[in-house]
């Protein structure tokens, strides 16, 4: 079963941050994967147009789709301009899944991103919060196995040059030590770690798989 996967993110390379590996391992099995990048981080370090080549660069490395929001950087709020740019996405993209900042951050744009894809995902049936640099409060219980996907989210990361070299934020080695801590938690090599909105779990079979289509047979009385 394929899925649609939309990830927001307010700024260039807070998705990869945020669930970079993540979305490598739903492009290995073969998922369609749009990030939707809402504003052109023109207030960060580094001039908008190296930040608009750089995720381009880091969305190629990932094997995904990037749209952006056109929204202004540091003045997001969750408003209905803001709820009608991800409500497009959310729409053009069918997403099956949706990843988005975790909603205590003290990045007012991440703040607001995350208020206004519940907002914009009322209809949605998986939400998931990932962790930022500047998340405030995160208590994950949702992991993703990224074991085998780490070294492309760092790859990813690393396309972002102006923020690698100049933000503290952005810093490779924090990545990795992470994806080992939440992997330690989820009992895997390295993870990612979410806080779902709402998820509902899909028990359908999946199709690649042989189907059981008999029950195995069990006694059916117990021997004494
Ligand atoms: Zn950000």
């Amino acid at each position: 079963m394929l899925r649609s996967v939309l990830a927001i993110g307010a700024h260039p390379d807070d998705i990869e941050l945020g669930c970079g590996g993540t979305l490598a391992a739903h492009r290995a099995a073969g998922d369609a994967v749009t990030m939707l990048v809402v504003t052109g981080g023109q207030n960060g370090p580094g001039a908008t147009a190296e930040r608009r080549a750089e995720a381009e660069a880091a969305a190629r490395n990932l094997d995904c789709l990037l749209r952006w929001g056109h929204l202004v950087d540091c003045a997001v709020t969750a408003d209905a301009a803001t709820i009608a740019v991800i409500e497009k996405a959310i729409r053009d993209t069918d997403a099956d899944v949706v990843y988005v900042h975790a909603p205590d951050d003290s990045h007012q744009d991440h703040r607001a991103v995350a208020a206004a894809t519940l907002s914009a995902g009322r209809h949605s049936r998986r939400i998931l919060h990932y962790r930022s640099p500047s998340t405030t409060r995160f208590e994950p219980t949702v992991f993703t196995d990224i074991s085998a996907h780490l070294d492309t989210k760092i790859a990813a990361l690393s396309c972002h040059r102006s923020q690698v070299e100049n933000s503290a934020m952005v810093d490779p080695e924090v990545v990795a030590a992470s994806a080992r801590h939440y992997g330690a938690q989820a009992r895997v090599r390295h993870a990612e770690a979410f806080m779902p909105a709402r998820f509902v779990w899909d028990l359908s079979p999946v199709l690649e798989m042989p189907l059981i289509t008999q029950m195995p047979a069990y006694p059916a009385q117990v021997p004494a």
